[in-house]
């Protein structure tokens, strides 16, 4: 059997290749206590700096304080408008044909107008969304947009995360985009 000293503690192995750990051989090694008491003393230490002095600690006092949002943080989605304040949404399926969650629901309605239609109805789901910024790259007409810089709210009931129509075009403004563009694809002589 050889033996080794490591820390004060004796290890010694058997032949067998067997580790025999034998007792602590001091009070202080057998009860831990100088160990505990420098344990607390760095805790109570940081305890007391954070008291006195808050400029080390990294956590923000949400919803109290917030940090600066990055340029291109995606936050709630809103549905842009057109001049008259009507939704600029001309129902293409596009963006609920893209989403990965299918968390937008559309329904289309008739305009009058021959080349386009509008969402009768227009809902998202955002406890289902997954914030992938998809719909927003596949409109073509700049109709949905996730820069508002808004976090989904926390909601006790399901249906509360459902952001509907009006929710969603009451954070809406007007686009540079020109809606619709010009002429009519329908007929290749008034197109200029
Ligand atoms: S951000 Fe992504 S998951 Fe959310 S609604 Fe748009 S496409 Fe769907
Ligand atoms: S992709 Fe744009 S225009 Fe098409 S349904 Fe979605 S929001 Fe409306």
């Amino acid at each position: 059997m050889s033996e080794q000293v490591t820390g004060g503690f004796r290890k010694r192995t058997s032949k067998a290749g067997v580790v025999v750990v034998p007792r602590p051989e001091t009070f202080a090694k057998a009860t831990w206590l100088p160990a505990i008491a420098r344990g607390l003393g760095v805790t109570m230490r940081h305890f007391f700096t954070n008291v006195t002095s808050q400029k080390d600690i990294a956590t923000v006092q949400y919803p109290e304080e917030t940090v600066a949002y990055p340029h291109r943080y995606r936050g709630l989605h809103r549905l842009m408008l057109r001049d008259d304040g009507s939704v600029r949404c001309v129902a293409c399926m596009c963006c609920p044909t893209v989403c990965p969650a299918h968390c937008i629901t559309i329904v289309a309605e008739e305009t009058g107008n021959a080349n386009e239609k509008r969402p009768a109805i227009f809902e998202i789901d955002e406890l289902r969304c997954v914030v992938c910024g998809l719909c927003v790259e596949a409109c073509p007409c700049d109709a949905i947009r996730m820069d508002t810089g808004i976090h989904a709210s926390p909601s006790e009931k399901r249906f509360t995360a459902v952001l509907g129509k009006n929710d969603l075009m009451s954070r809406g403004s007007l686009s540079i985009a020109t809606q619709g563009g010009r002429g009519d694809y329908r007929d290749p002589e008034k197109t200029p």
